[in-house]
C-alpha cells in the first residue's frame, strides 16, 4: 500500500519568484536600452508597479484563467506583465511582434485574448492594419518610445489606454490569490518555422520547475552575481526562461527592447556589465563579426563571460571564436513545447581531453528532471551508440502534454504526442544521435533532411562544416528538386566578403574542401552565393522561403 510523505504541499507557483525578489533582491536593477534611452528601475519599485498592474487589471475585470496578451520587446514593462499577469493567476500570451496582422488577429482570436499590450513602436504599424477580435476588450499602449509627435490609432470600438495612465492611480498592495501549480501561467505558440503555429500552455508547476532548472550548475547556472541579457525576445518561449531565472536567482537584468544589432549589444553590455546574454547563433555570429572588425570595442565587452547559445546548431569555429575573447559557448537545445530548455552541453568529468572536444558541438545532456530518447520508424528506441540517428523524443514535468485548443478548434495534438511505458512523450520533430554517455546531437529537423537517391543527407551537417571555412560568414543547405536523385543538396551561402575573387575562388574549390569530411554524392551540387539569408519570425534561417526560392531545378 503506498505511504504518503509527510513534506509541505507548497504549490510551485510563479509567486515563488515574486516574493523572493521583493524579500532579497529590492535594489538589484533591470535596466532596458530603449532606441533613444537607457531606462534603470530597480527590482521594489518594478515589483510595486507589477503589484498597481495587477490592481488595474482585476478594475477591468480580468480574472482567474483569462489570457493578456502581448506584443511587445524586451523591456522591464514587459517583465511587469510576466509577473503581474501569472501571479495574479491570469495567463500571459506573448505574441511574435514580427507577425502581420491578420496572423496576429488569428492568434488574438484562437487565444481568446481579452486584454492587449502592445508596444506603441509597434502599434505605430499594426495599430492601422489589425481588425481585432471581439473578445478583446481593451488595448494597452506601452510607451516603448517617446516622440509625443506619433498618436497611434485607437482601434474601432476598442477603447486605447496608455499604460502608464492606466497603471497611475492604483496601489501597489495586492492580495495576490493563492494559486493552484497546475493552473495555467503562460500561453505561446510554435513559432511555425516548419508548420502552422501550435498553443503551448504552460502551467505554474512547469514554469517554476524549469526556472529551477536554468539555476543548476549543470542547466544554465544562472546566479546571483550574474547580469543576464536575454537578446532572444520575450515573446519566443519566454525569452528562453531568463528573465524568470534571472529574478529567482537574485541576478539583474539587461534588457534590449527590440535592438539586437552588435552595436546596441556592445552598448548594453558595457552599460550594465552584462556576464551572460543569449540569442540565436545568428545575432552572435554578426556580433563576433563586428569585434572582428572594430577590436576597439572588445574592451567594452570586458564582463560577458558566458553565452548560452541555442535555437539552431553550431559549430566549433563558432566557439573557439567567443573562446578567443574569453567567453565561454554552451550549446543549448530546446523547443517552445519545453518551456523552452532540454539539453544542455556540459564537459563530464569523465571524458577524456580528445572526446571533450568532440562533444563541445553537441546539443549537450538532458537538464536534470528530463529524459531523452530516439527511435526509429516503428518507434523503437535505437539504442546509445552515437551513430544512429532517430526521431527524438522527450518527457519532462516541463513538457507539453498535448497542444492548447482555443475556444472552439481541435488541438492539433495527436501526430506530435506518443505514450509510451506509461509516459506521455512529446516527438520533437527532430533527428538525433545519443552516445554511451547521454550526450544528443541533433543530426536534423526531419524535415530539413534531404533525400538523395533514397538515402538521407543531414542539411545542418553540410551548414556546420561549410560555416567552419574562414571565408563563409552564415550558410543553409536546401534540397532542390531531381528528376533522377529525388531531390540533391545546394548551399546558399553568404561570404565574408563580397568582392568577386573570394567567390570564384570558392567556387572552385568547396567541393575539394567537402571531400574530406563527406562521401562525393553528399556534396552540394551548387553554390548560390546571396547577399544575406532570409530569417524567420525568431531569427533563425527560412528555409521554406530558400526552397521557394532555389528548391526547383
Ligand atoms: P520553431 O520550431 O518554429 O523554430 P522553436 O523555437 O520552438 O520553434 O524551435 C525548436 C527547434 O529549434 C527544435 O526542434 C530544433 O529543431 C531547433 N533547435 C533548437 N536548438 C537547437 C540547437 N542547439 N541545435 C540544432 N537545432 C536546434
Amino acid at each position: 500500500m503506498m505511504l504518503a510523505g509527510l513534506m509541505q504541499q507548497v504549490p510551485l507557483t510563479l509567486n515563488l519568484v515574486r516574493e523572493r525578489v521583493g524579500d532579497l533582491y529590492p535594489n538589484k536593477t533591470v535596466t532596458t536600452r530603449f532606441h533613444d534611452r537607457i531606462h534603470v528601475i530597480g527590482y521594489a519599485a518594478m515589483l510595486d508597479r507589477a503589484g498597481q498592474l495587477a490592481n488595474y487589471l482585476a478594475g477591468i475585470g480580468v480574472g482567474r484563467g483569462m489570457r493578456v496578451a502581448t506584443l511587445a520587446w524586451n523591456s522591464h514593462r514587459h517583465l511587469e506583465l510576466y509577473l503581474a499577469v501569472p501571479c495574479m493567476g491570469a495567463v500571459l500570451h506573448t505574441i511574435n511582434a514580427r507577425l502581420l496582422a491578420p496572423d496576429i488577429a488569428r492568434l488574438l482570436a484562437h487565444a481568446g485574448d481579452q486584454v492587449l499590450f502592445v508596444d506603441r513602436s509597434i502599434w505605430r504599424t499594426i495599430g492601422r492594419e489589425i481588425v481585432l477580435p471581439s473578445a478583446v476588450r481593451h488595448v494597452v499602449i506601452m510607451e516603448d518610445e517617446v516622440d509625443p509627435s506619433i498618436d497611434p490609432p485607437a482601434p474601432v470600438g476598442t477603447p486605447a489606454t496608455l499604460y502608464e495612465a492606466a497603471i497611475a492611480g492604483h496601489g501597489s498592495a495586492f492580495a495576490w490569490p493563492d494559486l493552484d501549480e497546475n493552473e495555467a501561467s503562460g500561453l505561446c505558440y510554435t513559432s511555425g518555422t516548419t508548420g502552422d503555429p501550435k498553443g503551448v500552455l504552460y502551467s505554474h508547476r512547469s514554469t517554476t520547475l524549469h526556472t529551477l532548472a536554468c539555476l543548476f550548475a549543470d542547466g544554465i547556472a544562472m546566479r546571483e552575481r550574474d547580469v543576464c541579457l536575454p537578446a532572444v525576445p520575450m515573446f519566443h518561449a519566454n525569452a528562453w526562461g531568463f528573465p524568470y531565472a534571472a529574478l529567482m536567482a537574485g541576478a539583474a537584468l539587461a534588457l534590449p527592447c527590440r535592438q539586437i544589432d552588435p552595436v546596441a549589444l556592445v552598448e548594453l553590455v558595457e552599460v550594465a556589465q552584462v556576464t551572460v546574454a543569449t540569442a540565436v547563433p545568428t545575432v552572435w555570429l554578426g556580433f563576433l563579426d563586428h569585434l572582428g572588425k572594430h577590436p576597439q570595442a572588445v574592451a567594452r565587452i570586458a564582463s560577458l563571460r558566458r553565452l548560452p547559445v541555442g535555437g539552431a546548431a553550431i559549430g566549433q569555429s563558432f566557439i573557439d571564436g567567443f573562446a578567443r575573447l574569453g567567453i565561454e559557448v554552451m550549446h543549448c537545445w530546446g523547443m517552445t513545447e519545453i518551456s523552452p530548455l532540454g539539453l544542455t552541453n556540459v564537459a563530464r568529468s569523465d571524458l577524456d581531453t580528445e572526446e571533450t572536444r568532440s562533444t563541445r558541438t553537441a546539443q549537450g545532456l538532458p537538464i536534470p528532471g528530463c529524459r531523452f530518447r530516439n527511435v526509429d520508424a516503428e518507434g523503437v528506441p535505437c539504442g546509445r551508440d552515437g551513430t544512429t540517428p532517430g526521431e527524438l523524443r522527450i518527457s519532462s514535468p516541463w513538457a507539453a502534454a498535448s497542444y492548447f485548443a482555443g475556444p472552439a478548434d481541435q488541438a492539433p495534438s495527436a501526430d506530435s504526442f506518443a505514450v509510451e511505458d506509461g509516459r506521455t512523450w512529446l516527438k520533437t520533430g527532430d533527428i538525433a544521435t545519443i552516445d554511451r554517455l547521454g550526450y544528443v546531437r541533433i543530426v536534423d529537423r526531419a524535415k530539413d533532411l534531404i533525400k538523395s537517391g533514397g538515402e538521407w543527407i543531414s542539411s545542418q551537417a553540410l551548414e556546420l562544416q561549410i560555416m567552419n571555412h574562414p571565408d563563409v560568414r552564415e550558410a543553409a543547405a536546401i534540397g532542390r528538386t531531381d528528376p533522377k536523385w529525388q531531390e540533391r543538396p545546394v548551399i546558399c551561402v553568404v561570404l565574408r566578403s563580397d568582392a568577386a575573387e573570394p567567390r570564384e575562388r570558392f567556387a572552385r574549390e568547396y567541393r575539394d574542401y567537402l571531400a574530406s569530411f563527406f562521401p562525393k554524392w553528399q556534396i552540394p551540387d551548387e553554390v548560390i552565393f546571396c547577399a544575406e539569408l532570409p530569417k524567420g519570425k525568431t531569427g533563425k534561417i527560412d528555409k521554406i522561403a530558400l526552397r521557394r526560392t532555389f528548391g526547383s531545378s
